[in-house]
């Protein structure tokens, strides 16, 4: 038995568990075509019992993990499993499914009957899902529950070299969890499709998709399974943008937190149609409608882990204020002008509006424009 922990060194203490899932393959006997999932962890079981170990035993796994290599350098298809199977999940197998991938999924909830629907095999024990090996875990859980979901999945039952992905729309607080909790053999690939189930329902064409090679092995499949991985995505037409999770973050807060954030401010005021909507309103109501079936979750996530986010809400506090006052120093102008009978008065008017003024983008958020810093405090 212990001929075998050499080729897997990290998890000396589990070699049951290795024995079981280098076997399994090898069996003398194909495997029945799989069952629907509600039976599959007892047949699993049963078929595991039956199984011995021989010294043939002790070679298997070399040629186990260099068949696996093969067949991920020769197939473009991966075998991918989605842990956290809501909304963005669910989102994302529709079309890792339509092209040809084999997608696993396993959720806290039961979705057995989503994924029927959309091709995904269901699993409701996360054990009976890593022993299935999947090429890449792809993590869609929330932000708030992405590190408890981690350190609940048994990586011991898969294989050596797998391959990590999350899509969190926070990408420096994934980065550290995965390089925190996960064993130094398996990649890391961080990314955030810039788009969801409302703004890509139609396609992916010409929609953002960002990601960093946070870890990568340098060997050929490693490298092309990272390949085939990022190509579900440029295939279907995203534009892939590499930058490391930190100007994620920045670019994040400053464009998608600020937007969600406007959009909730806008929802709380329960906005409706008028007989006279202007287009613009018309698409303002749209956006409102869009963010209010994302979840407050994913909301509280892009605040809570990303250091950048709160600099922007005291910003977007600032630009407000800084808004009203510019209205009631017009209109305060205007009053002056009324009360003191000044010569140039034009009732209701003044001579020269003023301009806008605007936050600077970056740096002294706390400061307007030079003229007016006085204005502001
Ligand atoms: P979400 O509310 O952020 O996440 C829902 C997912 O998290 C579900 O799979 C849910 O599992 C799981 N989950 C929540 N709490 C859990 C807990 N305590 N234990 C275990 N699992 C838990 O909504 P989402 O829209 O599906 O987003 C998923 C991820 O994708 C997030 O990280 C988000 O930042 C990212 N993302 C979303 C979008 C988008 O437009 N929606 C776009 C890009 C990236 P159950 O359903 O089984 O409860």
């Amino acid at each position: 038995m212990h001929s075998i922990s050499p080729t897997i060194p990290r998890f000396s203490n589990n070699h049951s568990i290795h024995l079981r899932r280098y076997n399994r393959p090898f069996l003398s006997h194909p495997l029945p075509p799989p069952l629907p999932p509600r039976h599959r962890t007892t047949k699993i079981l049963r078929l595991r019992c039956t199984i011995g170990t021989s010294a043939i035993n002790t070679a298997q796994p070399f040629t186990y993990e260099s068949k696996i290599s093969d067949r991920i350098a020769k197939s473009k298809t991966l075998k991918i499993a989605i842990v956290g199977f809501g909304n963005f999940g669910q989102f994302l197998a529709k079309t890792l499914v339509r092209q040809g991938h084999t997608i696993l999924a396993h959720s806290r909830t039961d979705y057995s009957d989503i994924a029927a629907d959309i091709g995904v095999s269901y699993y409701y024990n996360a054990d009976d899902l890593c022993e299935e090996h999947p090429d890449v875990i792809l993590l869609c859980t929330s932000v708030l529950s992405t590190e408890k979901v981690l350190r609940s999945l048994p990586l011991e039952r898969l294989k050596r070299s797998t391959l990590f992905v999350d899509v969190l729309s926070v990408k420096e607080f994934a980065k550290e969890l995965f390089l925190r909790i996960l064993p130094s053999d398996f990649d890391i690939l961080c990314t955030h499709p810039m788009f969801g189930p409302e703004s890509g329902k139609h396609s992916w064409e010409g929609l953002p998709f960002m990601y960093d090679k946070v870890r990568i092995g340098s060997n050929e499949s490693s490298v092309l399974r990272c390949e085939n991985f990022h190509e579900a995505f440029s295939k279907a037409g995203c534009i892939m943008k590499e930058m490391t999770c930190d100007e994620h973050d920045q670019y994040a807060a400053g464009s998608q937190f600020i937007t969600h954030t406007v959009l909730r401010i806008l929802e709380k005021l329960d906005l409706g149609s008028t007989p006279i909507n202007t287009k613009a309103y018309e698409r303002l109501l749209d956006l409102v409608e869009n963010t209010s079936s994302d979840s407050f979750e994913l909301y509280y996530g892009l605040f809570m882990y990303n250091k950048n986010a709160m600099q922007q809400l005291e910003r977007l506090e600032l630009a407000f204020e800084s808004l009203k006052k510019e209205l009631s120093d017009q209109l305060h102008e205007v009053m002056k002008m009324q009360l003191f009978q000044t010569k140039d008065r034009h009732l209701g008017v003044l001579q020269e509006p003023r301009a806008l003024l605007k936050l600077p983008t970056n740096g002294n958020e706390h400061a307007l424009s030079p003229r007016s810093t006085s204005d502001i405090i």
